[in-house]
């Protein structure tokens, strides 16, 4: 799994900050964290390859988070995309933008699916052979979810020279689904423990956008190889947090700790702070494994 970081900034627009947006991979699939205004223009400068992108998921309707969106979506209908296209949002994304596309008589040559997050309750979002995404509320001034996104443990790994050559195709598959195989014409048993190792283990991102501090998020994300957490305010300004139900870096850090995650990833800092080394040394004192957001920062899960 690779995250990569594409906008590290809250509220309103600033010159070096970008709002939010995040890149995350697995197999190739390319899945959208939100989409704040501009992000068409972050996809351009990190030569981002859409083609491949196939789902878009957004915490909530604050505009930091999604008025990116309308503009990608017309920009990939006017480069002529034709693969399908996922939406996972709250309810009134949808209509909003079926409206915009109403009034700009925009008829997308691509299939444009939404599904509805809902901010209440945990919920599996979708389900593949090889990852799942789950959403998770989060306590915000609109509704808003986080997202919990899995890849599954692949499967066993066959180790090829310890078969013989001619080893029938059809019982690779079974190998690699853990079983043991007997090569029916000849009788020999192929025990799997001999012939296959482990393969990659199940990973984990867990993506909390905008909340006040929320002890309650912790059973959704507990154990997360990677928990991204907002990080909007400093101690200093801990009251303003709670008013406008944001957290700061040292709460983001509490929420990491007690959910045992591997590492965590601060953001959506306040334009007030100029420079983000407080936030770090503030939640250091609760988490070791803190990473300020880069824009532009990659992490191979
Ligand atoms: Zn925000
Ligand atoms: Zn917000």
């Amino acid at each position: 799994m690779e995250f990569k970081i594409l906008g590290t900034g809250s509220a309103t627009p600033q010159l070096d900050r970008n709002p939010s947006a995040f890149f995350l991979t697995i197999d190739q699939v390319l899945f959208l964290i939100d989409c704040g205004e501009g992000t068409q223009f972050r996809i351009l400068e990190h030569k981002i390859k859409v083609s491949r992108l196939k789902y878009i998921m957004i915490s909530h309707l604050h505009g930091d988070h999604y008025f990116g969106l309308v503009g990608l979506i017309s920009s990939l209908n006017l480069n002529k995309r034709k693969d399908p296209l996922t939406i996972i949002g709250p309810k009134g994304l949808n209509e909003i933008l079926i409206l915009q596309f109403k009034y700009s008589n925009t008829i997308l040559n691509f299939e444009l699916s939404f599904i509805e997050t809902q901010s209440d309750t945990f919920n599996l979002v979708l389900d593949t052979e090889t990852f799942k995404i789950e959403s998770f509320p989060l306590k915000h001034r609109v509704p808003c979810t986080g997202f919990l996104i899995t890849k599954k443990a692949s499967k066993r790994k066959v180790i090829r020279e310890s078969l013989p050559e001619n080893f029938p195709l059809p019982y690779y598959k079974l190998l690699k689904d853990g079983l043991d195989v007997t090569n029916e014409l000849t009788g020999e048993v192929f025990l799997n423990k001999n012939h296959t190792v482990d393969g990659e283990p199940e990973k984990k991102i867990a993506y909390c956008s905008d909340t006040i501090f929320d002890t309650g998020i912790v059973e959704y994300i507990k154990n997360a190889d990677l928990v991204y957490h907002e990080a909007t305010f400093l101690d200093e300004h801990e009251q303003r947090a709670q008013q406008t139900f944001h957290s700061t870096a040292s709460q983001a850090a509490q929420i990491a700790n007690l959910a045992n995650a591997k590492q965590l990833i601060i953001g959506h800092y306040s334009s007030r702070y100029k420079t983000t080394d407080s936030h770090l040394q503030e939640a250091n004192i609760h988490f070791d494994a803190v990473n300020l957001s880069k824009e532009g920062d990659n992490y191979i899960i």
